[in-house]
């Protein structure tokens, strides 16, 4: 496993003093280091095979390069002179390793020679109190001096067993690479640096070069000076790139496999604020966000305090003025936007986010269950927040960045334990919360019976108007499911191409009921020659028309064949037999002859005939109709509307 030693401390420490005597790499001569090329990095030496130490010179591009660093730093050394102890920059330097989430470290107590012994107990018990409660609390602490070479073996021996001590990091296996530095070598191309932060990419590879979004080949790849064939989580890395142009890329970029990141401008997330903080956060600030190697400018929305005062912790939403690139996980600083003083630093939760109301138990319920949590809950709360707006199960771990494997294995606990219910449709699986499901029931019957209330003449509703009255959001894929399953479990029924509850009838008032069964009969006694509407209407009370009207065509009582022809069902059913049999003597019938058949005019034989076309039981084919065998009349095999999303 490669390492990444990160040094921190106050200017003038020693910090490259010690990295050279460590390494034998002067970490300040920049020029020279440039001028190599593509191997080498500003501020990068090499301890051993897997070991690299970054170490950045002067104060404030110390702070850049740390942050923009940090992400990806495993181990700190924290220097601190014996003869200056610990300085304000010693203590902002460890804070942003706390706020970054580094685990490891060790402290190096330089500049020994310039001490006594008594000194230097003082300077190691303000040392310990510095780190008390934090995770170098109890780390190694070594006193050296970078001028004698005294204790820089004992240094590098305690580096080692750190190292070698040093879990395993886990990987996500999305290839994912935050960009910290990019430059051309003539006859080469574009060349870009960083740490790579999950996955691997391999030569020929094509990425996603963000946020620009753009795509890239990696020509070469160059780890530890040497070309290599493959570059894997954690190592430092040089990629050649083919299909950009330097001036395009720069620090902050990331680049990734293709299809899983989207740049984001609005994200979720904790913040902490340092002790240190001047005065309390206000709603709405505008601060400077360092996340990978990105350093965006924008407001921070504090979710559940009105306010975030010195040692305290929140959850916020940053809206960014530019997009950047990063991942639920992703720890990040943030410092004031002038003076740029750091306030603390967090976790994001969400890193696609829409604009969130302050103060909505919602919203900050799902956030605290993603902070409380592993991949599982990750992926839990993503399904909770997607709520009826359905997705494949591919899309899902996209837009979560999680490799096959770990989707699989969390989707599969998910599943077991009930949470998430994958379903089928058309072709393609889908997955929603159990909880989504649910009250997608809820929804939908609830949606019926307030359309039954308010129309209780019409039989039910169009499975499109169920479904716009659910909202906006209600994915298709869950409609059919939702409606499918109460279908069968026999709460809802699906019968002349309405949804209705099952307990639901056309209810009709006496004086109603007697115009209703007036009407249809005189229709069904006009067979194919019927009567308009308006005209078997037309002696009828105003008050009861309308209503009685929709109840004739809602129990399909009557049917309105188009053209202005509405025929009692009897007559439907009497045309289809005759037409049915008509074709089992003759394959082929022209308009005329089906009715001759039928005994009826054009004005009536025409709208009829372009009914069953539609309906699908003829079709037309010129001057002539055949039989289509394969489909019936059913309004309940006419197919939903087509998924839109693909
Ligand atoms: P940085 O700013 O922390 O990287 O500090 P440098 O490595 O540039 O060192 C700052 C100054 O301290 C230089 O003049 C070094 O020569 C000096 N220095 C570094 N380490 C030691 C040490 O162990 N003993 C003494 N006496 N001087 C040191």
């Amino acid at each position: 496993m490669h390492v990444v030693v990160g040094t921190a401390g106050h200017i003038d420490h020693g910090k490259s003093a010690l990295v050279k005597a460590l390494t034998g790499t002067d970490p300040d001569r920049l020029k020279e280091e440039k001028e190599r090329g593509m191997t080498t990095d500003l501020g990068f030496a090499f301890l051993s095979e897997n070991v690299t130490i970054i170490d950045v010179p002067g104060h404030e591009k110390f702070v850049r390069h740390m942050l923009a660093g940090a992400s990806t730093i495993d181990l700190v050394m924290l220097v601190v002179a014996a003869d200056d102890s610990v300085m304000p920059q010693t203590r902002e330097h460890f804070e942003i390793c706390r706020l970054m989430g580094i685990r490891h470290g060790l402290v190096a107590v330089n500049k020994a020679d310039l001490v006594d012994d008594d000194w230097l107990e003082m300077v190691k018990q303000d040392v310990a109190q510095l780190v008390a409660g934090s995770f170098l609390e109890g780390a190694p602490v070594v006193a050296v001096s970078a001028v004698t070479g005294k204790g820089i073996p004992e240094l590098k021996q305690t580096l080692a067993e750190l190292v070698a001590r040093m879990p395993a990091k886990p990987d996500r296996g999305v290839f994912r690479m935050p960009i910290d530095r990019s430059f051309s070598i003539k006859g080469f191309g574009t060349v870009v640096a960083g740490t790579v932060l999950s996955g691997r990419c391999r030569l020929g590879d094509k990425l996603e070069l963000l946020p620009e979004q753009s795509e890239v080949k990696v020509r070469g790849i160059q780890v530890h000076n040497q070309a290599v064939e493959a570059a894997v989580l954690g190592d430092r890395a040089a990629l050649n790139l083919q299909g950009v142009e330097r001036e395009l890329v720069e620090r902050g970029n990331v680049l990734a496999t293709a299809g899983y990141y989207q740049p984001t401008d609005c994200l979720n997330a904790t913040l902490y604020c340092l002790r240190s903080m001047a005065r309390p956060l206000k709603n709405l600030s505008r601060v400077r966000v360092h996340i990978g190697t990105a350093e965006a400018i924008g407001r921070v929305a504090i979710l559940n305090e009105p306010a975030l005062g010195p040692n305290s912790e929140g959850l916020v939403q940053f809206r960014l003025e530019q997009p950047v690139v990063c991942d639920w996980g992703d720890r990040f600083v943030v410092r004031a936007y002038a003076p740029p003083e750091t306030l603390g630093g967090g976790v994001v939760l969400e890193a696609s986010a829409g604009k969130e109301r302050r103060f909505d138990e919602a919203v900050l319920g799902r956030l605290r269950a993603i902070l409380s949590g592993d991949t599982g809950s990750v992926l839990e709360q993503y399904l909770v927040k997607c709520g009826y707006d359905v997705h494949t199960a591919g899309a899902v771990r996209k837009e979560i960045a999680l490799s096959d494997e770990d989707m699989a294995r969390v989707l599969d606990q998910l599943l077991r334990q009930g949470k998430v219910v994958k379903f089928a449709h058309e072709g393609k699986e889908y997955l929603v919360h159990f909880q989504s499901l649910g009250s997608a029931r809820e929804l939908l019957l609830a949606a019926l019976a307030e359309f039954h209330r308010q129309n209780p003449v019409r039989l039910g509703m169009k499975r499109a108007e169920l479904r716009e009255k659910a909202g906006r959001g209600f994915a298709v894929p869950l409609f059919d499911l939702v409606t499918g399953e109460l279908v069968a479990e026999g709460k809802v029924v699906e019968e002349q191409d309405r949804l209705r509850l099952a307990g639901h009838e056309v209810r009709l008032k006496p004086d109603e009921q007697t115009l209703f069964d007036k009407v249809a009969a005189q229709f069904r006694d006009a067979g194919f020659e019927t009567p308009s509407f308006d005209d078997a209407l037309a002696l009828a009370q105003p008050r009861l028309k309308d209503r009685v009207r929709v109840a004739l065509v809602e129990t399909g009582t009557l049917v309105d064949v188009g053209e202005g022809v509405v025929m009692h069902r009897d007559a439907i059913a009497e045309a289809r037999k005759r037409i049915v049999t008509l074709f089992g003597r003759k394959p082929e019938l022209t308009a005329s002859e089906i009715r001759q058949d039928l005994g009826t005019s054009r004005k009536y034989a025409i709208p009829l005939l372009n009914y069953f076309d539609s309906h699908g039981l003829t079709q037309r084919k010129g001057e002539v109709r055949i039989l289509r065998l394969a489909k019936h009349e059913d309004p309940k095999s006419s197919k939903p509307e087509q998924h839109e999303r693909g």
